[in-house]
């Protein structure tokens, strides 16, 4: 029987790289969804490719001229008037929106999935709990994307996570890691976006520049793994081949290893414990032999810092972080501000008594997740302003 699967943010790094998959293997599948914001090109060749049964489109102008074009396509203009309609079960969906736009998808689309792969960090990092209710709730199963967290994930398989004594996760180091702090301070957008290893979504390129990439990642595992920030540890690795390593405490320690392509884990978390095979490449004793892990120049990358803002618990602070962090990217993408004010706006943001006590409340709905952020984001912007005149 074929699999019916759903691909929300199709359009995107993440939701392409799914589609190339599945392209290859288009007998197996049945496209219940693809959801898409403004790339009328992309979708117009994925409609081609996939024959979706529905879409979804935000943005307004996109929704009616497909609507024209598509007329035996059920197309929506939200997900409001889609979940209205949609009472089927699905097999496999992949979250992968960019943004907190990505969280009321992923926590609908649970109710009507038998697996959800997330690649969304920042739903999993504002609202695991909210999350981990409708996962359980529905019977869903989870499995993370990241790539970091899918080989925790992986790794961790048929074992106790009590007997895990210490998980390095690993960073690239980002397109400056060895560049001269003074230059980094005045780098343009086009050089943070370069990454020199992975192709993603610009927003996500920025924060692997910053390093802040890595505070997301580290609360992005402590909550999917339930485990205290003392067993994480990060190291940078330019060769992004070992993805993380773990020590075990019968004195095993695993590491996972698969070349720089996010296809691997996506492939992966679709296909798990089938017979299909994936094309990739080979990692001979000439990469083995050039693996190299070192420590963070906190210097260079001041946004790690952050993590000792970081409230243990499951709390509405981490809204706070990552949507001043979404804007101050918006604003650096849009040359409003340099790439070093990321850092000093960032911290100065974090500081502000009046956003501390939110290390103390947990998230309780997505109403109150969406209301924050967006008085973070005018907040940063106007700050922003400020200190650019
Ligand atoms: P991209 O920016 O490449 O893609 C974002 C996708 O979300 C696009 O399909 C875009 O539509 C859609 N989208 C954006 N805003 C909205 C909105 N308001 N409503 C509906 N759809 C919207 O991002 P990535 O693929 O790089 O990243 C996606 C997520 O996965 C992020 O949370 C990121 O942190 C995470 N991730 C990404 C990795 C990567 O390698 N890229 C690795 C690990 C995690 P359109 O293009 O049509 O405008
Ligand atoms: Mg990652």
């Amino acid at each position: 029987m074929k699999k019916k699967i759903a691909i929300i943010g199709s359009t995107g790094s993440i939701g392409k790289t799914t589609v190339e998959i599945i392209k290859k293997d288009k007998k197996s599948f049945d496209v219940i969804l693809l959801t898409a914001n403004n790339n009328f090109r992309e979708i117009n060749k994925q409609i081609n490719y996939l024959k979706p049964k529905n879409l979804v489109i935000n943005n307004k102008k996109i929704y009616l001229e497909l609507k024209k074009k598509y007329k035996k396509i059920n197309i929506f203009n939200n997900f409001d008037s889609f979940f209205k309609k949609f009472k089927k079960k699905i097999d496999y969906t992949i979250s992968a929106i960019s943004g907190l736009s990505g969280l009321q998808p992923t926590l609908d689309i649970i109710k009507h999935t038998k697996n959800i792969a997330i690649a969304n960090k920042e739903s999993i990092i504002c609202a695991w709990n909210l999350i981990q209710k409708e996962l359980k709730k529905n019977k869903t199963k989870f499995i993370p994307v990241d790539s970091e967290h899918f080989s925790i994930w992986y790794l961790l398989k048929n074992k106790k996570i009590q007997t895990v004594e210490e998980i390095v996760i690993t960073a690239s180091g980002g397109p400056f890691l060895n560049w001269k702090i003074n230059n980094i301070k005045k780098a343009t957008p086009k050089f943070a976006i370069k990454h020199p290893n992975w192709s993603m979504g610009k927003k996500i390129s920025v924060d692997s520049a910053t390093m802040m990439n890595k505070v997301f990642e580290l609360i992005e595992a402590q909550r999917i793994f339930n485990l205290d920030r003392s067993k994480f540890k990060i190291l940078i690795h330019p060769q992004s081949l070992v993805h993380a390593i773990i020590k075990f405490d019968n004195g095993l320690t695993k590491l996972l290893i698969h070349d720089t392509n996010m296809k691997i884990p996506i492939f992966n978390s679709i296909y798990d414990n089938s017979l299909k095979k994936i094309a990739s490449k080979k990692i001979g004793t000439k990469e083995l032999n050039n693996l190299i892990f070192k420590k963070i120049d906190l210097n260079k990358f001041p946004a790690t810092n952050i993590l000792k803002y970081l409230p243990r618990n499951i709390s509405l602070f981490e809204t706070v972080i990552v949507s001043c962090n979404d804007e101050l990217v918006d604003l650096f993408l849009k040359k409003k501000i340099t790439f070093w004010s990321i850092n000093v706006i960032l911290k100065k943001i974090l500081n502000l008594k009046e956003f501390s006590k939110y290390k103390q409340i947990t998230p309780n709905n997505i109403r109150q997740i969406y209301k924050l952020s967006e008085y973070v984001r005018l907040k940063t912007k106007t700050l922003s302003i400020r200190s650019a005149t």
